[in-house]
């Protein structure tokens, strides 16, 4: 073996690491007021067009709800921010300079997107407290995380966001025991205690109750300006009481853009979806 093919294989490694460091450890910048940049995205499944020239802007702060009939993209096009699945095409920024396209899941979610999915991934032998505790520690060792001392700042931390998410009441209770819409709020809890930039949620309201809706809308509602949302729904009474903008995705790309009032009385939009 030739000398060559040790250095190669040794700064093919320390290549990697160089990718993994600037990508990732590098801040979000975030400068020109532009959190999420998708332009001209397409994903194909076995020649089919599941995102189709798709391109969409998030600005720092905004909520954001995309809407659009079953099959439109909307969860693929989450799988392609959060590096699940890999366009064929397109550019995918996280602020000025990250390039999504060019990092894992994990450095994705390390570079500050959250999501969260449906089924909620909380640990249901803990308590909400301690669930929130976990999501908070960059340890993740759940034994080691439980065992370390809390500070008086960080129990602060846990106390407040209890209260943010609606579970002051229910801080010791068993995640396991909660209501479905309390499980979905301690989600996104676990979720906020990371500081995400940007956060991505998958019909977070299926499932709940009339109230567990309503009370989401409060807490979504709270959390715009200070965080960046993306909030793909079906349920158009909830979108009708957070939309600012919404972007109506339609067989793999944006059939219309703007105000909800505006989107609501688009021929094309009731067309497709909204008329049904
Ligand atoms: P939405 O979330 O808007 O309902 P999806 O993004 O889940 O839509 O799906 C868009 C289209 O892509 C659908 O027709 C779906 O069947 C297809 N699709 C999604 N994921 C896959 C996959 N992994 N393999 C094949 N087809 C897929
Ligand atoms: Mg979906």
């Amino acid at each position: 073996m030739s000398n060559g093919s040790v250095t190669h294989a040794i700064s093919g490694l320390g290549a990697g690491e160089g990718t993994l460091g600037r990508h990732v450890t590098g801040e979000l910048d975030a400068s020109h007021g532009v959190v999420l940049y998708l332009d001209s995205i397409s994903v194909s499944f076995d020649g089919f067009k599941a995102l189709n020239n798709l391109s969409l802007s998030i600005d720092v702060g905004e909520l954001r709800c995309v809407i659009g009939p079953n099959g439109a993209g909307k969860t693929t096009m989450m799988d392609v921010i959060t590096g699940k699945t890999r366009p064929d095409a397109g550019t995918a920024f996280f602020g000025q300079t990250i390039d999504l396209t060019k990092l894992s899941d994990a450095e994705i979610a390390q570079a500050g997107i959250g999501r969260k999915f449906q089924k909620p991934t909380i640990f249901e032998h803990h308590t909400a407290f301690e669930n929130l505790e976990l999501a908070m520690k960059t340890d993740k060792s759940v034994f080691r995380s439980l065992f370390a001392r809390l500070s008086s700042a960080e129990r602060d931390r846990i106390a407040e966001m209890l209260k943010q998410i609606r579970l002051a009441d229910a801080a010791d209770r068993e995640a396991g025991l909660l209501s479905h819409g309390q499980k979905q709020w301690l989600e996104i809890g676990m979720l906020l205690m990371q500081e995400p930039k940007l956060l991505l949620l998958d019909e977070p309201v299926a499932g709940m109750s009339d109230d567990e809706t309503e009370r989401t809308a409060e807490l979504f509602l709270t959390l715009a300006g200070k965080h960046s949302l993306v909030v793909v729904e079906h349920d158009m009474a909830f979108v009708e009481k957070i939309a600012r903008k919404v972007t109506v995705l339609h067989e793999g790309s944006v059939l219309a853009e703007g105000p909800m009032h505006e989107v609501h009385n688009d021929p094309r939009v009731v067309e497709v979806y909204l008329g049904r």
